[in-house]
């Protein structure tokens, strides 16, 4: 059952004076329950509290981290139907897209409660002493890993499950030994509570600090600020916006302790379409790309939002069987009524650029808060001279650009912004013949693909979920799959400590059975 309330730690508390509503998009009405936004006075009882648990977090076993972990997923799985439906309620996803974002969401937690179990993803590194070495003797020296101290997570939009409350980032700075204070997304405030009640269970049932978790709640950008400003903060993490990203990372900079932003932000995801690919399937190419703009309404951050392609009459076909496809999608419910509007100024404004031609417009009657897709197309040149047709248009719409020649092709690349994904569609050898193009994409973004779509991202140690600026904040971390723990760690040395105050993972007789390196070679032998 909804309170509307916040969670400080294990408490449910509403001092607040400001409450706020969250929308039904598919029945374009607000529902019922009142949230109340976190007080100030509630914000610094939760960071409090998380600085005063990861005194202790920080020390507990990886073995109850991970039950804790995986007590969090039964426990959202236990919500059963009150969950997936509070998600269609608040998001107006398909039961479909509620049950598979849940599943990726249970996925996560096990793989890092497994990750934990296993524990070599400390990074044990030990230099043993030379104490008899010239001139001067060796020390004993051994590195590992530490958590950095409470995270602040805001929840995503357009991942209410995935991506939110017990999401990715959430599930990565619990692993690592990292208290987390969520700031719930609110257009998601319900959800974000349900999901925070299942966290605070699984936190009681398996003996975590009160603190280990909190949620807040806010419908302005005031909280987060706050939170970002509090000195007991250590890390932040954001999907979202690339102004509401830069905006906190520029906050978290100006800090007297500067801390880290893992932030999330916008990518148009290139796709790169080679005359020989298109010579052979163009019209199967279209159809798949149809289907990857407009999925979930095209609310992806791997959504494909710009084509590339050589002028030919294999291009012409491709975009003609590419309107065709794009007319027959059924347009789906877009996440809130404000989302609907910005995709619809940002469609108008992309449109009204110079030398733009329409390839698709969805006009039929839709549901109110549906997106419409859109398709637009434009000449190399132009697209070089205007950086506006760069940016992300958040929603079911792609830029296709017409380009003179390969030259012009691997120009526009080079100056593209920073991106999460590129993508080729090419026969085999063309990836031979055109290495520049595939080298100047390489530069730009986080994953290739070749011949498939940059929607649908598995979760794997493999994936690498992140790009240069302003793709994310910092290139060298991925948003997803275990190496994400990465981002709430820093390395620590121990000099010539003694080897029963070492933490486990770098005791001589390596009790966790774990691979280390040890002088130069990896082993999971004791010393
Ligand atoms: P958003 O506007 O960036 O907001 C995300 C979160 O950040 C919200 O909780 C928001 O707080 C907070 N926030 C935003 N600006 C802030 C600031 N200056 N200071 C402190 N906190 C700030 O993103 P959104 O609400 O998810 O969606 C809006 C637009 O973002 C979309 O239309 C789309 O263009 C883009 N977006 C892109 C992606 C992607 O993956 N590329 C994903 C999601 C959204 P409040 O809401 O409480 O104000």
């Amino acid at each position: 059952m909804l309170t509307g309330k916040n969670y400080i730690g294990n408490s449910l508390s509403a001092n607040g004076i400001k409450t706020f509503r969250t929308f039904d998009p598919k029945e374009n009405t607000e529902n019922e329950q009142v949230f109340y936004e976190a007080s100030s006075d509630e914000i610094n009882q939760a960071t409090e509290l998380a600085h005063q648990a990861f005194q202790v977090y920080r020390t507990i076993e990886s073995s109850k981290k991970s039950k804790f972990l995986n007590a969090i997923a039964d426990e959202i799985l236990a919500l059963g139907d009150d969950l997936v439906n509070l998600v269609m309620q608040e998001a107006g996803f398909t039961y479909e897209r509620v049950v598979g974002e849940r599943a990726r969401t249970l996925w996560q937690l096990q793989m890092f409660a497994d990750l934990l179990d296993e524990g070599s993803w400390v990074d044990a590194t030990i230099d043993t002493a030379q104490l008899y070495r010239k001139p001067n003797p060796k020390p004993d020296l051994r590195k590992m890993l530490i958590p950095v101290g409470p995270v602040v997570v805001f929840g995503a939009s357009n991942f209410p499950l995935a991506y939110s409350t017990a999401g990715g980032d959430t599930v990565a700075a619990l692993a690592a030994g990292c208290p987390v204070i969520v700031k719930s997304h609110p257009m998601h405030a319900g959800v974000s509570e349900l999901v925070a009640s299942a966290i605070i269970k699984a936190a009681q049932k398996t003996g975590m600090p009160n603190g280990v978790f909190s949620n807040l709640n806010s419908s302005g950008i005031e909280v987060g600020i706050q939170l970002v400003k509090h000195p007991f903060v250590k890390a932040v993490g954001f999907t979202g916006s690339i102004n509401g990203g830069r905006a906190l990372f520029n906050l978290a900079n100006q800090r007297p302790e500067p801390i880290p932003v893992f932030a999330e932000m916008g990518s148009i995801n290139p796709v790169i379409l080679l005359p020989k690919a298109l010579q052979k399937r163009n019209e199967e190419i279209a159809k798949i790309y149809a289907q990857s703009i407009t999925l979930g309404s095209g609310q992806f951050c791997t959504n494909p939002g710009l084509i590339l392609g050589i002028k030919s009459k294999e291009l012409d076909s491709f975009t003609n069987y590419l309107s065709d496809e794009i007319l027959l999608m059924k347009p789906g419910c877009m996440l809130h009524p404000t989302i609907v509007d910005n995709f619809e100024t940002n469609k108008e404004k992309m449109r009204q650029q110079e030398n733009i031609a329409t390839i698709a417009s969805y006009e039929n009657g839709v549901n109110k808060n549906d997106g419409r897709p859109l398709i637009l197309t434009v000449d190399g040149t132009t697209f070089l001279k205007n950086p506006q047709l760069h940016q992300e248009v958040f929603g079911p719409f792609s830029m296709l650009v017409q380009c003179e020649s390969i030259g012009e092709l691997k120009t526009i690349i080079s100056q593209l912004e920073g991106q999460l994904t590129g993508t080729i569609i090419a026969e085999e050898e063309e990836l031979l013949i055109h290495s520049n193009i595939v080298e100047a994409l390489q530069n730009r973004v986080g994953r290739l693909i070749f011949n498939g779509v940059p929607t649908g991202v598995e979760v794997c140690p493999s994936m690498q979920h992140g790009g240069p600026y302003p793709a994310s904040t910092d290139s060298r971390f991925t948003a997803v799959g275990i190496h994400s723990i990465k981002r709430w760690v820093r390395p620590f040395t121990y000099q010539n400590w003694p080897n029963e105050l070492l933490p486990k993972a770098l005791q001589d007789e390596n009790p966790q059975k774990i691979i280390r390196l040890i002088n130069n070679q990896l082993s999971d032998s004791a010393i």
